[in-house]
């Protein structure tokens, strides 16, 4: 695959993922289209060798993998590790309510977005909502309204002289969206908007009441390159659908015999411990269904390795003092190792050697970040994963910059050189061993 046609489809998958609803759904397409098959964890299973398999759980977590040919009991899988959700703007339940002629929505903070960089944006709203149709039966559907219906406009200067001094934003108060004029007498009423809109989608569907949702609100701007010679990304939610991406391209693009596993998790940005998170059942009952004698599952896990995706902090040229001097990942100059005496990292010594063969062999330089010292790290999925069942562990990602703001960035090369790096991790005959 060339890099430009890799970052075209990465596009589409950014605009067609605006939740981590949407960002499985768009990934079970694709995992579809190249013949994986879809189980479901209420159903029993028969797995068969040289076959690829998915699950859903919650909507919002996805795993695939692939099996060897023979005896892929006896065998370690090759395990990539990802988030699909972002930071954002999460609806209330009692979403609606009206100020001075404007109809605003209600929000809550999901996670921990730069929040200053979501006023005076195109907003729009996408998400799950579980509704009563016709019939009397629940139905979950995933919805998007696509074109911008919502703005938190900021205050006029004019208005707040101290607002180029590090004002404080207040969550409670000033982070409500507008959503809509009132005209006349007419009440807006936030359900009957929903349904009309899921009508729009979904024809077929008559719903009766709305039960429940989980919706966010994102920005409409398109991803799109930036800087003289295109030499940038720039785009919503590259935390971490970036990697998203690249698992699930490797997974559906790359051919070998051998046992492979990607999961995408979801809910790291509020802490992981959920059915859907890494701190979650998900990755374990998985693999206990593929290898279900206790003995030969260990073994396999130990002799696993796993690659922990999640973007990293590149080095900002106007803040370059909040970077340790010795560690200074540049854009567009190849993925970036995490490590931390802490472990809030899984990258040990020993992963490390293994993570920086494989990429040299991909032709792929390997850079390396640590926080410094008077500053608190922030930690991946990959300690929960290494913790909970013992696998070997890198935490890897790209390079960016403006993490978690609505608009973020990074190198126009660094998805696709991640990309080589784990294209060859899937492929390579062995994984690379150490006497320990
Ligand atoms: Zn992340």
């Amino acid at each position: 695959m060339q890099e430009n046609h890799f970052n075209q489809d990465f596009f589409q998958f950014l605009q067609g993922s605006p939740t981590p609803f949407h960002a499985v759904s768009s990934m079970a397409g694709k995992l579809r289209d190249a013949g994986f098959h879809q189980v479901s964890e209420t159903e029993p299973w028969t797995l068969a060798p040289g076959n690829s398999y998915f699950i859903i759980r919650d909507n919002g977590a996805l795993a695939a993998f692939t099996l060897a040919a023979k005896d892929y009991q006896d065998q370690g899988f090759r395990i990539l590790g990802t988030h699909t959700d972002s930071p954002a703007l999460q609806l209330k339940p009692l979403a609606g309510k009206t100020s001075h002629s404007f109809f605003q929505l209600g929000v809550e903070v999901y996670g921990g977005p730069l929040l200053a960089t979501w006023f005076d944006r195109d907003l729009s709203i996408a998400g799950r909502v579980v509704c009563t149709t016709t019939d009397n039966s629940l139905s979950t559907l995933l919805v998007d309204f696509k074109r911008p219906v919502a703005i938190i406009p900021s205050l006029a200067i004019n208005l707040d002289r101290e607002a180029n001094n590090g004002r404080a934003i207040n969550k409670q108060n000033e982070l409500t969206p507008i959503f809509s004029q009132i005209t006349g007498a007419d009440a807006l009423n936030f359900s009957s908007i929903l349904a009309e809109q899921i009508n729009k989608e979904y024809p077929d569907t008559q719903v009766a009441a709305i039960m429940g949702f989980d919706l966010f609100c994102y920005d409409c701007q398109p991803p799109s390159f930036l800087g003289l010679g295109n030499e940038f990304i720039m785009g919503s939610r590259l935390d971490n659908l970036l990697s998203c991406f690249v698992g699930i391209t490797a997974m559906t693009e790359t051919r070998a015999d051998n046992n492979r596993l990607l999961i995408c998790y979801n809910h790291e940005e509020i802490g992981s411990i959920t059915a859907a998170g890494a701190q979650g059942s998900f990755l374990h009952s998985i693999l206990k269904r593929i290898i279900p004698d206790s003995v030969s599952r260990h073994r396999a896990l130990r002799g696993s390795f796993f690659i922990s995706m999640d973007n990293a902090h590149g080095v900002h040229p106007n803040f370059s003092d909040k970077s340790d001097p010795e560690h200074m990942p540049l854009l567009n100059h190849g993925p970036v190792l995490k490590t931390n005496a802490n472990q809030r990292y899984a990258t040990t010594s020993v992963s490390s050697a293994i993570y920086k063969t494989i990429a040299a062999e991909a032709g792929v330089v390997t850079q390396n970040f640590v926080m410094r010292n008077d500053m608190a790290c922030g930690s991946t999925i990959g300690p929960h994963t290494a913790a909970i069942l013992g696998i070997p562990t890198v935490d890897v990602g790209a390079p960016t910059l403006a993490m978690h703001s609505i608009r973020e960035m990074t190198g126009s090369h660094d998805p696709f050189l991640l990309y080589k790096t784990i294209n060859r991790f899937l492929t390579r005959d062995h994984l690379p061993q150490t006497n320990g």
